[in-house]
């Protein structure tokens, strides 16, 4: 028999993780759609009751995104440079009600190859924030994904939110699908670039999403563009290696690896003609 637990403090839910595994029930907006009849031994654990945890907050060094804060929480927080390709990439996640409901957090923990946010908390070098009864832990977000629908949280673990470090960045994000709005990606990019005073790249992260089991970062072009201008960077497909697309009804993989190129470039190109219009 299954079970439904919504607590009003942290420490019964994560007494409660540490019971058994749970079922950690964030806005639903990917859980629902995956159980078309909630199974009937699933043993659910709502965190939406959860105080202190949808507001987003900075300190002098971090900002904070907590797990309950939603896409459009995120796009009415009025955060700088470095957060706009993250809040493109929410203002296209499936419609109003979706961004409404859906969190941030929920996207990351389902660890869907095709999730929108993930390629933009890699470009924003966020660490994922894990507390259990016994304590907390802070990982990378590349080490948190460890493979489609796979993360590194233990069972007793919930996700508390995530830590991003300021930066003087500018960001951008594109997604390519089959349609414009409500749409799966084919292949998705986002940029994250600090630049010195002359308009040259002075550290990138640069990360792909839907062209691997999980979002990946680009190392060899992010080290190759440090000293360039970004729009007059050579992209080249080796670039894109440590990708693994596949063929699905959505797009082949020859495409998406095409596409995925051309994205990056576009992502360059954009962030460098922001550059020049400052
Ligand atoms: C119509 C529609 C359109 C969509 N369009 C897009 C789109 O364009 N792009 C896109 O990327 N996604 C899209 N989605 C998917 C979904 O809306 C997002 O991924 C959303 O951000 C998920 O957040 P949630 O809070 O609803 O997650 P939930 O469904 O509550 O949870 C998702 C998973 O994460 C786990 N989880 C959630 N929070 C925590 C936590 N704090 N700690 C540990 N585990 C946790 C849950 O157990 C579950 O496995 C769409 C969904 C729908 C229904």
């Amino acid at each position: 028999m299954g079970s439904y637990f919504r607590p009003n403090m942290l420490h019964d839910a994560l007494a409660a993780l540490a019971e058994g595994p749970r079922v950690v029930l964030a806005g639903g907006t990917d859980h629902f759609p995956t159980r078309a009849v909630t199974t009937p031994d699933e043993h659910i654990l709502d965190i939406t009751g959860l105080p202190g945890l949808r507001t987003i907050r900075e300190d002098a060094t971090h900002f904070h995104l907590p797990c309950l804060a939603t896409w459009t929480d995120l796009i009415g927080a009025g955060l700088p440079p470095q957060f706009a390709a993250l809040a493109q990439a929410a203002r296209q996640v499936g419609g109003m009600q979706v961004q409404n409901t859906g969190t941030i957090v929920g996207n990351l923990c389902n660890a869907s190859p095709a999730a929108d946010g993930t390629p933009c908390l890699l470009a924003l070098g966020a660490e994922v924030e894990l507390a259990s009864a016994t304590g907390t832990r802070h990982l990378p977000v590349e080490d948190f994904l460890i493979g489609a629908r796979h993360t590194a949280r233990r069972p007793d673990e919930l996700v508390l939110g995530l830590r991003i470090p300021r930066e003087n960045a500018r960001s951008t994000f594109l997604k390519l699908g089959a349609r414009r709005y409500l749409v799966i990606s084919i292949a998705m990019v986002a940029a994250n670039l600090v630049l010195d005073r002359d308009g040259r790249v002075r550290h990138a992260r640069i990360a792909v999403g839907a062209c691997s089991a999980r979002a990946l970062r680009l190392p060899a072009l992010e080290a190759e563009l440090v000293g360039q201008h970004p729009g007059q960077a050579v992209i080249r497909p080796d670039h894109l290696q440590p990708l693994t697309p596949i063929t699905d009804m959505r797009a082949s993989a020859g495409y998406r690896s095409a596409a995925a190129l051309e994205l990056v470039r576009r992502c360059l190109a954009s962030l460098g003609e922001a550059r020049l219009a400052a």
